[in-house]
């Protein structure tokens, strides 16, 4: 089978074939979804979840659809003027944008992503302050410091789009209200499903503006999940498959461990090929996503030569789609498949020291 360091969607767990198979035979898939056999599925799901990633109690944990319903939740739910949104790249972009679209007043704050993001102290206060944990374009990260900085200079709520981080990194779930992410990134399972986690902070805030209005408010997602069901007919094949992947991971601090050291070693290793790194900050580069720069023509030739080698390479974002390439270092990547890159890109120009 070909091999896919596409960022999103990305390789699949080897288990998912097997807990496919599961899934059909379980009868779950064409139980009502206000069964108790749902109900009790639903209820592991959460549970696995907040084990292996090691979410404090009094966070809770929802379902969605996707990240980008999460991004129309908190405008609904969370926001009744505007929310505030530091980015660097397309994808907190597009958040800004949406969000925009809900309440006009919404306010944005461009920064370079070769650059470390801006002071919190000049971050103004905001209702709900957006950020994007990874940042999946281009592949930079918030550094740590920053995020806890900022939990001590926003008066409001925090909420993080974390959708290609989590499942592979160890989050500061305290620095933040909102957490969200899709399966299709770091839980690497097949699309279709979101993630949402609120702290009690968040929880406080949506009973105070009670907003009601829509399927996916957030109090209905909340009432819904507390008897473990869903506001709508749910994904129940990808519960199923986000149940199985939990039950069976390592806990979220030693998979990122792991991911961490990999990353190095891959920026190393472009480093040492002569290969040129979008994000030259090291304070900023990004776990999950590894992206490098090259001309145009040696980028095709790059991603022609591996994809003879049956991978495929992750095209670059946007206006970088033709000079850079884009590679997942999420947990379904074993060090093979790293291996089998590394051979493929390696240059016999090799720059040592
Ligand atoms: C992939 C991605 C999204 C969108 O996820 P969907 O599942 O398509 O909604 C949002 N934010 C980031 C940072 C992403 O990487």
């Amino acid at each position: 089978m070909n091999l896919t360091f596409y960022p999103g969607p990305s390789k699949l767990h080897a288990q998912v074939e097997q807990h496919l198979q599961e899934a059909f035979q379980s009868g779950l898939l064409s139980a009502n979804h206000r069964s108790t056999a749902f109900m009790a599925m639903l209820e592991e799901t959460l549970l696995a979840l907040r084990i292996k990633l090691s979410i404090p109690d009094g966070y809770e944990v929802y379902l969605t659809s996707s990240a980008t319903e999460c991004w129309e939740i908190i405008s609904q739910s969370l926001v009744q003027q505007a929310s505030h949104h530091v980015y660097n790249g397309a994808f907190g972009k597009k958040w800004f944008e949406y969000a925009q679209r809900l309440h006009p007043a919404t306010t944005g704050q461009l920064f370079g992503f070769n650059d470390f993001p801006p002071d919190p102290a000049h971050v103004p206060a905001a209702e709900v302050l957006c950020v994007t944990h990874t940042e999946t374009s281009n592949g930079t990260a918030l550094p740590l410091p920053f995020l806890a900085e900022l939990r001590k200079n926003q008066p409001g709520l925090i909420a993080v789009d974390a959708t290609s981080s989590m499942g592979g990194e160890a989050l500061p779930w305290l620095l933040a209200d909102v957490w969200f992410a899709s399966v299709q990134k770091c839980f690497g399972l097949p699309s279709g499903l979101g993630i949402l986690i609120v702290s009690p902070l968040a929880i406080e805030r949506a009973q105070a503006l009670n907003e009601q209005n829509h399927y996916n408010s957030l109090l209905f997602i909340r009432s819904n999940f507390q008897q473990f069901q869903t506001p709508f007919t749910p994904n129940t094949l990808g519960i199923f498959l986000l149940k199985r992947c939990m039950q069976e991971r390592s806990p979220i601090e030693k998979i990122s461990t792991s991911l961490h050291q990999r990353a190095e070693i891959w920026y190393n290793f472009l480093r040492e090929n002569g290969y040129k790194l979008l994000v030259g900050l090291p304070e900023v580069q990004a776990v999950t996503v590894v992206v490098a720069q090259d001309s145009e023509e040696n980028i095709r030739m790059i991603k022609a030569k591996a994809q003879a080698a049956e991978i495929t390479l992750g095209n670059g974002y946007g206006a970088w789609k033709k000079t850079t390439f884009r590679l997942a270092n999420f947990p379904a990547i074993t060090t093979d498949d790293s291996d089998r890159l590394m051979q493929v890109l390696q240059r016999s120009d090799k720059i040592t020291g």
